[in-house]
């Protein structure tokens, strides 16, 4: 009987990260379409540098990648491994919140969105320092929308409409967006020039939306400074970056949002324990 369950559970693992391949299949042409401006329904998938468009064996994640060597098939030209990468993730990723969250289907899937529109803002912001009003505002809506169905930190059985998580929800893009608002006021007139986009003031919205008014949130964006400091240290060291230069703090904010979407509570119990509960 348990080896049925488990053969079961394996089973659901590779259905879900199968999926998540093919999801994040979608997310590349996201990420390569959205910054510009270009539908991302129609038409297929095409090679961006001479249009060839692709047969269906072309389009397969992982898989066609590898076998045409990262080259398009036509001109040849190298093609960018975030596509592997992308792919990759979203497949890797299904299996972490299916490992974590599975037990309540509505949920795994609240938190794949989730992770979906984190890995649109990751790449889109490292390469363009943007991050489209779109995403900010389908997140925002979806996160919160969500947050009525959605018990936040309740394992067991809830009610199908959870009036606490929406409110959560709403407190949390609510608390970002003041949060992340002050600090792009702030910095601006410190700096005297934009020094936070007002993209990644509307991200921290959507971030709280999904996080909810938890200490989740804070870890994240304590997370996300944390992380831009570190990457951004060697880069000022070595003169290779002028100052001047914005960082891509929304792709930070997105490594921040998923670690403390996965280990929030056990990062926050950690430093509580390491500094003796002093703060
Ligand atoms: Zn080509």
């Amino acid at each position: 009987m348990e080896e049925y369950f488990e053969m079961q559970f394996i089973f659901y693992m590779v259905m879900v990260g199968i999926t998540g391949l093919m999801v994040g299949s979608f997310l590349n042409v996201c990420i390569y379409r959205l910054p510009r401006g270009r539908s991302i329904v129609a038409p297929g998938s095409a090679c961006p540098e001479c249009g060839h468009p692709l047969a269906w064996w072309e389009n397969i994640p992982l898989l066609s990648w590898a076998i045409l060597r990262g080259r398009c098939r036509s001109c040849k030209i190298w093609i960018t491994p975030r596509y592997f990468l992308v792919e990759i993730l979203s497949g890797a990723a299904a299996c972490l919140l299916f490992w974590e969250f599975g037990g309540n289907l509505v949920q795994f899937i609240y938190y794949y969105i989730f992770f979906c529109l984190l890995v649109i803002v990751f790449f889109i912001d490292l390469e363009h320092w943007i991050i489209p009003d779109s995403i900010n505002l389908i997140g925002v809506i979806a996160g919160i929308t969500g947050g009525f169905f959605i018990p936040f930190g309740f394992s067991k059985p809830v009610p199908f409409f959870f009036p606490e998580g929406g409110l959560s929800s709403i407190g949390g893009a609510v608390a970002g967006y003041i949060f992340f608002g002050m600090i792009a006021v702030t910095a601006s007139l410190l700096l005297r020039q934009e020094a936070m986009g007002y993209g990644d003031v509307k991200f921290a919205a959507l971030i709280g939306a999904f996080l909810g008014f938890s200490i989740k949130l804070p870890v994240g964006f304590i997370l996300a400074f944390f992380i831009g400091g570190l990457f951004s240290i060697p880069f000022l060291l070595i003169g290779k970056k002028r100052s001047k230069e914005p960082i891509p703090f929304g792709t930070f904010m997105a490594i921040g949002a998923f670690i403390a979407l996965m280990w929030g509570e056990k990062l926050f119990t950690w430093y509580k324990h390491l500094s003796g509960g002093v703060f």
